[in-house]
């Protein structure tokens, strides 16, 4: 899920902006002063920041420059009511990724937001080769090798054993895998199925079962 920091001091646009963000799957924090926009900015947290310029204690052109100045490559999408070809440049300058004069529609700044995305997939964990033990997955062909032999995957199968790679060695809950696969923890029964799917393409050992917890990804 992308990680969007929202810093934007206007309440009303900032509720409407998170409730649309959240239902396009995107997980925001939003913020409403420089400071706090460029601190979380800075924790290297967030995949895309949406950074307003007339904030209450600095100019976000003043955050951007400070951000790129500890050599952030964060991609960040200008929020700004001036829409003088100046003030583009400016912000271009110091090194936006892109800017939304405001008013602006809503799918316009998300189709916005899913282009950086893309821009920035070929580092996103969520499409990064993972290898663990015997086993390697790759997000990009969904397919995993184990022992160097190929074994494609159902969608969900892939979901479940990316969630398991991704934290090998350590404790996914039974709600944590039934939320990420399926969306909810209603089906309860149906992730001991998957399980046993995986452990047939994997070997019996690859997933320990913590009892009363969840599972563990070995290898
Ligand atoms: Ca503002």
């Amino acid at each position: 899920m992308t990680r969007l920091l929202l810093v934007e001091d206007e309440e009303r646009l900032v509720t409407s902006l998170v409730d649309g963000l959240r239902t396009a799957q995107i997980d925001v924090t939003a913020v409403g002063t420089g400071r706090e926009g460029l601190e979380l900015a800075k924790s290297g947290d967030f995949d895309v920041m949406v950074l307003d310029i007339g904030l209450p204690d600095q100019e976000g052109f003043t955050v951007l420059r400070k951000l790129r100045a500890t050599g952030s490559d964060l991609p960040v999408i200008i929020l700004t009511a001036r829409t003088s070809a100046e003030d583009v440049v400016r912000g271009l300058e110091r090194g936006a990724d892109d800017y939304m004069p405001k008013p602006f529609s809503f799918a316009e700044l998300l189709a916005r937001i899913r282009l950086r995305e893309r821009r920035i997939g070929a580092a996103d964990p969520a499409t990064a080769v993972i290898e663990a033990g015997r086993c390697v997955l790759d997000p990009m062909t969904r397919t995993l090798e184990v022992n160097g032999e190929q074994v494609s995957l159902s969608n969900r199968e892939f979901q479940l054993a990316h969630l398991l790679m991704s934290h090998a060695g350590q404790t996914v809950t039974r709600a944590e895998a039934l939320e990420h696969v399926w969306g909810s923890a209603s089906r309860d029964n149906v992730l001991d199925v998957y399980i046993r799917y995986l452990r047939s393409r994997m070997g019996a050992s690859a997933i320990k079962t913590i009892r009363g917890e969840g599972y563990q990804f070995l290898g």
